[in-house]
């Protein structure tokens, strides 16, 4: 019975493909959905720093003052935390792993002058917003005032 398993699985083996691939020559194609090294999309990244709160490693820095984002790829657990947690959803997880190396590095990425425009621009509008609701506001607190005021005036007369 043992011989006839074994040359069952010879015959299949003779048969079928191997299990390896001939790498470098043949390269992997990861599943879609795979962990894969963490991706920033600077152009709408806006520095709010909630992935680098949020990450269980510590992978991530946030340099508000010099307009930076860094990663250290070599602390990251493809958890995707990160990624998950972003409000503008920038990040992602790329199908593919990060490249190995022989010391840790941390990779840092400018905040991208199209990204800057618009975060200043939102600022500005949200500052005037501000402004407008305040002045309005005013106005109201104003009018209810002279209303209160005026039967005190008519009764007066
Ligand atoms: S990647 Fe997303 S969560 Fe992290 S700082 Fe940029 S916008 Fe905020
Ligand atoms: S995938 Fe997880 S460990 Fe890696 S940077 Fe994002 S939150 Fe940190």
């Amino acid at each position: 019975m043992a011989k006839l398993n074994f040359k069952a699985t010879v015959l299949k083996n003779l048969f079928s493909k191997p299990a390896t691939r001939l790498y470098p020559a043949e390269e992997k194609i990861y599943p879609t959905g795979m962990r894969g090294h963490v991706q920033n999309d600077m152009d709408v990244c806006v520095l709010c720093g909630l992935c680098s709160i949020k990450c269980p490693t510590h992978a991530i820095t946030v340099d508000k003052a010099s307009r930076t984002w860094s990663i250290r790829p070599m602390s990251c657990i493809q958890c995707r935390c990160c990624v998950d947690n972003c409000p503008k959803k920038c990040l992602s997880m790329e199908v593919k792993f990060t490249e190995p190396g022989r010391e840790k590095r941390t990779n840092s990425f400018p905040q991208s002058e199209k990204a800057i425009a618009e975060q200043e621009a939102l600022m500005k509008a949200a500052k005037e917003r501000a402004a407008k609701a305040a002045e309005a506001k005013k106005a109201a607190e104003e009018k209810k005032a002279a209303e209160e005021k005026k039967p005190e005036a008519e009764g007066n007369a």
